[in-house]
């Protein structure tokens, strides 16, 4: 979502006369798009804010910005903590970038912090990163409120794109020679809530499998409480959806993911997945893992390791617990020692090294269609 976030703001500032440069010591402005989801993904944003002090100090006209989730998240930090930082814009106010640019030179500093709806809007010099596989928002925002995760209070609540933009975004794209698109939301399932002509998610599958020229369809993220026969059907029937499904589990144990708020358990992801399995056989499937969540023992931790080997994935990404207030498990106490968060990270990481390897070793010989 960031990376699309970030295209569109190349878009705008392209439109301006701007130009990407190769070398961060050639840039007259440095934007920095971020993540809040971990800890970590915010350490180094601050790092390089306070490696870029002194050179602020020697051009104090160069300009700084921090966009995105952070500067959603933590906008007094940055105005007052980082005198370096020119302009703090959050996620649903992308569009206003140019135009804060363009008025650093009246005042101290900018702000665009609304949380708002994000607009709609056509950006002419619409920029990709790649030639032939992009990704397309279907939506932004999220109703969900897992526990642990931040994105519903940096990206606000879940709004739905109309059909007929969606459809003619990959209609340009495909005109300009993509074949593959990714579409992307924090929960696809919900895709069309709210939206005055009803829609479900499969129905905009349907839609988009529909369009000329186009070869390939990817989505991002399902929640397994709202992933349903209908959404297997589409994987197996729609020709041009890949046979792919991310589907994060998070834990094994019930017990964590009721305090995580995921309302499922995981004998009903279990059985989604032997149902999808029984539509789509050969189906490609990969989820996320978060261990060390605030009271998870040992026997959390080996039902998780057990739901890897029944499932199976593909691929998983495993993440280590990371509180992010004001989500409500930071107000849990963060109680699993760091060495055994680590422990745990490098045990699920061989595990699934070893299932993956297992599984790839089973295609070897077997005809595939790939993109090249
Ligand atoms: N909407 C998507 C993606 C959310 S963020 C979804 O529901 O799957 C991507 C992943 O980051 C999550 O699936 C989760 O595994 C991980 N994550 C989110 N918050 C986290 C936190 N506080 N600590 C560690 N991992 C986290
Ligand atoms: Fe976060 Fe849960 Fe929404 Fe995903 S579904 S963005 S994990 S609150």
């Amino acid at each position: 979502m960031n990376n699309r976030d970030s295209e569109l703001i190349g878009g705008m500032l392209a439109e301006k006369g701007y130009e990407i440069v190769e070398e961060e010591k050639d840039a007259d402005v440095i934007l920095f798009n971020t993540c809040s989801v971990r800890q970590h993904a915010e350490d180094r944003v601050t790092g390089n804010l306070r490696k870029l002090a002194a050179r602020k100090k020697k051009d104090p006209d160069l300009r700084i910005g921090v966009l995105g989730c952070m500067a959603q998240r933590h906008q007094d930090l940055l105005l007052k903590e980082f005198p370096q930082v020119d302009i703090v814009v959050g996620p649903s106010n992308i569009y206003d970038i140019p135009d804060l640019l363009a008025k650093t030179d009246t005042t101290e500093k900018l702000l665009a912090v609304n949380n708002k709806k994000r607009p709609g809007k056509k950006i002419e010099a619409d920029q990709r990163s790649g030639v032939f596989s992009a990704f397309v928002n279907i939506m932004y925002g999220c109703n969900n409120f897992c526990s642990y995760c931040i994105v519903p209070h940096v990206r606000g609540r879940e709004v739905s794109r109309p059909k007929k933009n969606i459809l003619n975004e990959i209609k340009g794209l495909v005109d300009r020679g993509f074949k593959e698109v990714t579409l992307l939301g924090q929960n696809v399932n919900s895709y069309g809530k709210g939206l005055t002509n009803k829609i479900t998610f499969q129905e905009l599958l349907e839609a988009v499998n529909d369009i000329e020229g186009l070869r390939r369809i990817r989505f991002t993220t399902s929640h397994p409480k709202d992933a349903r026969k209908g959404l297997f059907r589409a994987i197996k029937e729609l020709p041009k959806v890949c046979e792919h499904l991310h589907l994060p589990l998070q834990s094994g144990s019930d017990k964590i993911l009721d305090l995580m708020n995921r309302k499922y358990k995981y004998e009903d992801y279990k059985e989604k997945i032997a149902l999808l399995r029984e539509m789509v056989p050969d189906v490609g499937l990969s989820t996320d893992i978060i261990i060390g969540f605030p009271s998870e023992k040992e026997r959390d931790f080996e039902a998780t390791e057990r739901a890897m080997e029944e499932i199976a994935w593909n691929s998983a990404f495993i993440f280590k617990y990371s509180p992010r207030p004001p989500a409500v498990s930071s107000f849990l106490k963060d109680d699993v020692p760091e060495e055994v968060k680590k422990e745990r990270n490098t045990g699920l990481l061989n595990l699934q090294k070893r299932i993956s390897l297992a599984k790839n070793k089973t295609m070897i010989g077997s005809e595939q269609e790939v993109l090249v």
